[in-house]
């Protein structure tokens, strides 16, 4: 294996040589020499850094790779025919999409419109790619109050994604009120229950 990736005998003893310190190799360095760097990409941070819960980064990185399991997707799969994909939180006006969920849809509007009110945001969309794409070169940095909104963005589309699958299985309805309500209780809850730092605390406090 060392021979095709490294092509001949020489080079691979070069990589060895350079993995050693003193008479020791060090496997850890042969490790990260054998497996290539991954381009990180643009919204790495949105979903991994910051203080979020797991289930929610985990949801908020499927949305980002498009893989939801959306009404059209399963469509496309075969498993719904056109006439099932109409989005349950608009009461059907509209396709269910990733996009539309997250947050075009009236209903997702209304709850994300909310949220930024709560936060102060300064630029404003409910349109998924500009949102990403504000969150990847503006909201990466380590301030509280950049954290807050990563936040709050993760458990956004974990509770609008909840919301959509209680209404399916369940026939169990809310207003974007008490969603985003949820939403601050899980904020403050974190924030309260973990060893933030006193600034979010403080920021939290005079929202
Ligand atoms: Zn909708």
């Amino acid at each position: 294996m060392l021979l095709n990736k490294f092509g001949n005998a020489d080079n691979t003893k070069n990589m060895l040589t350079e993995c050693c310190i003193g008479d020791k190799l060090q496997l850890s360095s042969v490790y990260k020499t054998l497996v290539q760097p991954a381009n990180e990409v643009a919204w790495a941070k949105t979903i991994w850094d910051g203080f979020l819960y797991p289930k929610h980064s985990f949801l908020l990185w499927l949305a980002c790779h498009a893989r939801l399991l959306t009404k059209d997707r399963l469509c496309r799969m075969g498993i719904l025919s056109t006439n099932q994909i109409q989005c349950v939180l608009c009461n059907g006006h509209q396709l269910e999409t990733r996009d539309h969920i997250s947050f075009e849809c009236q209903f997702s509007a209304k709850i994300w419109n909310m949220l930024m009110d709560w936060l102060r945001y300064r630029w404003r969309s409910c349109v998924w790619r500009l949102i990403l794409n504000w969150y990847s070169h503006n909201l990466r940095g380590q301030g509280p109050m950049q954290k807050l909104k990563r936040m709050c963005l993760s458990i956004a589309v974990y509770m609008i994604w909840k919301e959509r699958n209680q209404r399916i299985f369940h026939a169990k309805e809310r207003q974007p009120i008490q969603i985003f309500r949820d939403i601050k209780f899980v904020v403050f809850s974190k924030v309260q229950n973990d060893d933030i730092h006193v600034h979010m605390k403080e920021i939290l406090e005079s929202l």
